[in-house]
């Protein structure tokens, strides 16, 4: 069994959906296929949500009614006979009129997050309607019947394994099955998501579910690259990756994968592929537990982050203060990136800013807090970084010309992470290529 998973820009067209039944027919393993929403789709669906928080119903209206018109478009341009025709008509109507009835009642989180799951629903109906279309047989496979998160919003791996092996039990001959990413049922059986991204974590569940042989990421760029392509120009992909390293990249804002959806592939040692759907035959990046080559192989970049500096005058680091410190974190469900310490201050990033001001006022029971916004973490991974001589040399003097506000090296063999303002990223980006890749 294998997974495939392919992104928005890879659904997004007609014609590009036409590719994805060509790739999932290429051969006859038994596969998952799983299918993010049209590109822009989310993003659509986020936009009705927000005109509906600030009760701007017709703007709303006019959001839904514009994308709308977008799948009228769409589903004549896929589809060519009468039959199947009719049956996307059925589903685009019943999906628009579900969003169309929202407008009419009272908005709520959990309607908003019924709102957003429209659009996996309709890219995986419109992709399965013309898989009939052709004869090509397949399972529809509902991933609101398998995939749940508990209510800390953390995946039900065991639970999830559980219905998947049930579910294709049903189903021995089969061999092509799809399903949507980024949807889940939540603790209280409403539907959820997995964040945005999140399709590739759904694929990397579903692999380590089912043990599959690989989770194929097939997407609109051909592989992992070495910087964010959307930045600098001169980036290339990388051929090979360790778990670690991947996970490291996707976590510190690598956007070609879902911060989480390295770990379950890791658990179940399972090879993930990030493949070009415009460019099937091109390499792309294999990610396995082997550790290969040495020094720096890419760098990412995390915006959205905010320092905090707590500065007492007394020894700070006396034994348990950076216990109760955290505790404060613990308290609120707040994760933290990077930690530097001196004898008088500890400084923390967080990305979470839901209880900041909570935070705040609990840190200054011990000293002086300081919170900086928008600030960018920069992320250098490679292979036993920490361990390679003159290494951190060459990041430092790769971005000397711009203010470094933190530090964090040796925490792990593969990352050291630097803290700036987010106005520098992209200078400090393309700098860093320069000093680290381009000689
Ligand atoms: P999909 O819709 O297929 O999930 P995404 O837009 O989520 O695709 O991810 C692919 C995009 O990630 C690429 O088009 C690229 O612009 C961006 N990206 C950012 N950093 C990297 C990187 N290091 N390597 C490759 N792509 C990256
Ligand atoms: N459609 C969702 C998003 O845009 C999930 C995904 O594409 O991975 O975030
Ligand atoms: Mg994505």
């Amino acid at each position: 069994m294998k997974i495939m998973k392919f992104g928005g820009t890879s659904v997004g067209k007609p014609e590009r959906m036409h590719q994805v039944k060509d790739l999932i027919t290429r051969d006859k393993q038994k596969k998952i296929v799983v299918l993010s929403a049209l590109s822009g789709t989310t993003n659509a669906l986020v936009g009705i949500g927000e005109a509906l928080a600030e009760a701007n119903k017709e703007l709303a209206k006019e959001r839904i009614d514009s994308l709308h018109s977008h799948y009228l478009q769409f589903y004549k341009e896929l589809l060519k006979t009468e039959a199947a025709r009719s049956k996307a008509e059925k589903i685009i109507k019943e999906h628009f009129e579900f969003l169309n009835i929202i407008l009419k009642i009272s908005f709520n989180e959990a309607i908003n997050r019924d709102i957003l799951a429209q659009g996996e629903l309709l890219s995986t109906k419109l992709f399965f309607t013309l898989l009939q279309e052709l004869d090509i047989p397949a399972v529809f496979l509902p991933a609101l019947d398998f995939m749940s998160i508990d209510e800390n919003s953390e995946p039900e791996l065991k639970k999830i394994a559980e219905k998947v092996k049930v579910i294709l039990a049903n189903y021995p001959e089969d061999q092509i099955f799809i399903t949507q990413g980024y949807i889940c049922k939540n603790h209280r059986n409403e539907v959820d998501n997995l964040k945005r991204g999140g399709s590739d974590y759904s694929a990397s569940l579903i692999g380590a579910a089912v043990s599959a042989d690989v989770v194929e990421i097939w997407t609109d760029i051909d592989g992992m690259h070495n910087n964010d392509p959307r930045v600098v120009d001169k980036t290339r992909p990388i051929a090979q990756l360790s778990f670690d390293e991947a996970a490291e990249l996707a976590y510190f804002g690598a956007k070609i994968l879902h911060p989480a959806s390295i770990w379950p592939a890791q658990q179940y040692n399972i090879p993930v592929k990030l493949l070009n759907t415009m460019e099937p035959d091109a390499p792309g990046t294999t990610i396995t537990a082997k550790e290969i080559g040495s020094g720096v192989k890419a760098l990412a970049a995390k915006d959205g982050i905010t320092a905090i500096k707590i500065k007492s005058s007394r020894m700070l680091l006396a034994y348990g203060f950076l216990r109760k410190v955290f505790e404060v974190f613990e308290k609120y469900k707040t994760s933290i990136d990077m930690i530097t310490t001196s004898e008088v201050a500890v400084s923390v990033t967080i990305d979470d800013l839901s209880h900041l001001d909570e935070i705040v006022k609990e840190l200054e029971i011990y000293g002086m807090v300081e919170v900086d916004k928008n600030q960018t973490i920069i992320s250098v991974v490679g292979n036993m970084i920490a361990e390679s001589k003159g290494t951190l040399a060459k990041i430092m003097s790769s971005i000397s010309d711009y203010p470094i506000r933190m530090v964090s090296y040796g925490g792990s063999r593969h990352n050291v992470s630097l803290l700036l303002d987010a106005k520098y990223k992209n200078e400090a980006l393309k700098s860093m290529n320069e000093g680290l890749f381009e000689w």
